[in-house]
């Protein structure tokens, strides 16, 4: 079957498979990666493994450090400001979808949550133009949402925003194509999405960053005491830590975020050239920002919506139905989607139209 769910999402074959093996003993230590202590020399291995060839993939420099959290990334939607403010006292947000939304409405709990600009107006199906947001030159950063998973749109670069930080949400494009880090001030995303299960939160922070929380912030939540701690300040999702070390070398092996990147654009631009080719099937996102990771479209006549996914999921196409919070149908084709995925989707959705018309 081809898995097209939103998160948590398919995983590369070629990684389920070594965790399969790997499962009852891993590499001859006589146990699997649950049942090893997080401060055993194996597991230490693995840890450092998994930081080095992320940072070897994202190509991230040397004055980032990379933590491994837990808590996803609507816990990151209250650290992001409790580490962040650094006694300032506002912080801009650019609104383009339900993910974004609910970190604005987090931020108000610790300052003045400034809405820069947002695509509210237009359903987010747009971006706001950059020459329209109403950036505050005192604000603390910058908070954007690279890919909105649910409205299926994306930055196709990240925003200048001057020399304040720039933060962003990107649980569901996080290392989906070539990235320049030294962009950003923070990076956060959860795993289950493009680089393994659920329960690993991954925090790029530049490192002049942190160390200056809001009085208050609990230990567990500030970056610095995380990073001192080698992300072990308490026991660690291991073995989400252990498969996603297993999905960054699999990038590494596919010829790194270059080659999936274009594999990524080549299987979106098939489905919304399908998409644009007819009217049984329609995307309403504004083509310079349609997601390359999740491509929602709804089908002309809605009484039709339960047939279609009741027939998808028997061609062996499940996890289609869109967010409730907008309905219809939603194709995500993370990473781990093979091409072959997104062709037999097509077909079922060609059959679909010509049997349904
Ligand atoms: N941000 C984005 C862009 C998401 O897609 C999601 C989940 O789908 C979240 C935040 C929430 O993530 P979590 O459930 O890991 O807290």
């Amino acid at each position: 079957i081809f898995n097209f769910s939103a998160g948590p999402a398919t995983l590369p074959l070629p990684v389920l498979e070594q965790v399969q093996a790997e499962l009852l003993d891993w590499r001859g230590a006589g146990m699997g990666v649950m049942e090893m202590s997080h401060r055993d020399k194996e597991f230490m291995s693995i840890a450092a493994d998994c930081e080095r060839d992320m940072r070897e993939v994202l190509n991230i420099p040397a004055n980032y450090k990379v933590l491994f959290m837990q808590g996803g990334a609507t816990e990151q939607f209250a650290l992001v400001p409790q580490n962040l403010l650094r006694g300032k006292t506002s912080a801009d947000y650019i609104v383009t979808g339900e993910w974004g939304k609910k970190a604005h409405k987090e931020m108000a709990n610790h300052g003045r949550a400034n809405l820069a600009a947002t695509s509210e107006a237009s359903k987010f199906t747009d971006i706001p133009d950059r020459a329209q947001w109403k950036l505050d030159p005192d604000a603390a950063f910058v908070h954007i949402t690279s890919n909105e998973t649910i409205h299926g749109v994306e930055f196709p670069d990240a925003p200048d925003v001057g020399s304040v930080p720039l933060v962003s949400d990107m649980s569901s494009s996080f290392a989906s194509r070539p990235l320049d880090v030294s962009k950003y001030g923070l990076i956060y995303a959860g795993a289950q999405k493009n680089i393994g299960p659920a329960g690993l939160t991954v925090v790029i922070v530049r490192d002049d960053l942190i160390g200056q929380v809001t009085p208050g912030t609990f230990n567990i939540h500030n970056y610095k005491s995380v990073f001192d701690n080698d992300s072990m300040l308490n026991t660690p999702p291991t073995f989400a830590w252990y498969v996603c070390g297993l999905v960054f070398k699999w990038i590494k092996d596919q010829g790194g975020l270059v080659a999936i990147g274009e594999r990524n654009a080549r299987k979106a631009a098939a489905l919304y050239d399908y998409l644009d080719s007819q009217d049984f099937y329609r995307n309403p996102v504004a083509k310079p920002v349609r997601s390359k990771m999740n491509v929602p479209f709804v089908l002309a006549n809605t009484e039709l919506d339960a047939d279609f996914l009741k027939g998808a999921k028997a061609a062996g196409l499940p996890g289609l139905k869109g967010h409730r919070i907008v309905g219809g149908m939603r194709a995500s084709i993370y990473n781990a989607m093979p091409e072959e995925g997104v062709a037999a989707l097509i077909s079922y959705m060609k059959e679909f139209a010509r049997t349904h018309g």
